[in-house]
């Protein structure tokens, strides 16, 4: 009898981060991130590199090297508010600069603010866009129908109670999830709760059955 696998790795269960804007905080949250065998994926505000509290663009490549690059627009407007031009230029000139930095093809985003309407959709997707990330939790652990609207199971501050749940599943033989957390690495400091991520990372780390890939590696192992 052959077992569906859904994962990457012939797993049942996948384990992905996701965190906006590309601020300094970014760098501990990786260092967690790759000490716990982690992956993410980071969406990055292209116009704030080098200004105060953001990471510097030649910083991104080795820093993310293992994880996910990805647009958060050039200047973080609420897409929903501007023309079809200005969301068009916002997007493409991001990705394009975070190419010439990383070297590779941007092909995901996360909408600035959480906000998005079919106009935001269909210009990011002739932009090239192929999933967007929202920040509407589900605190389930499903598959997206539209990969354009990838909501995530939850926020990093309401994890502990999602992650032990998503725990409790691996027991069951049948079932498959993917757990998708969220947030903005700044959170952690301003909060002065680091100690958070450390844990839900030593709840999550090393279980066989968990595939841990970036939101890019689990777009193209699912699609
Ligand atoms: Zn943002």
């Amino acid at each position: 009898m052959s077992e569906k696998s859904l994962f990457p790795g012939n797993k049942r269960f996948a384990v992905t981060f996701s965190y906006d804007d590309g601020t300094v905080h970014d760098k501990r949250l990786v260092d967690i991130l790759n000490e716990n065998g982690m992956k993410g994926t980071f969406h990055i505000n292209s116009g704030r590199l080098g200004s105060a509290g953001f990471l510097k663009p030649e910083e991104l490549r080795s820093l993310f090297a293992g994880h996910e690059i990805s647009s958060h627009t050039v200047g973080h407007y609420d897409l929903t508010k501007v023309s079809e031009d200005i969301i068009r230029d916002e997007i493409i000139k991001d990705k394009a600069n975070l190419e010439n930095i990383c070297g590779y093809p941007i092909r995901s985003m996360s909408y600035p603010y959480g906000t998005y309407n079919d106009r935001v959709i269909r210009t990011a997707q002739e932009c090239g866009i192929e999933y967007s990330r929202c920040v509407n939790s589900t605190g389930s652990f499903g598959i997206p129908d539209d990969f354009m609207v990838w909501r995530p199971s939850c926020h990093h501050r309401d994890a502990l109670v999602t992650v032990n749940s998503f725990l409790r599943l691996l027991s069951d033989p049948g079932a498959t999830g993917l757990l998708y957390i969220w947030g903005h690495s700044f959170e952690f400091e301003r909060n002065e709760n680091w100690s958070l991520i450390e844990e839900i990372c030593t709840l999550l780390r090393c279980h066989e059955d968990i595939c841990y890939a970036t939101g890019i590696e689990l777009f193209d192992f699912l699609k």
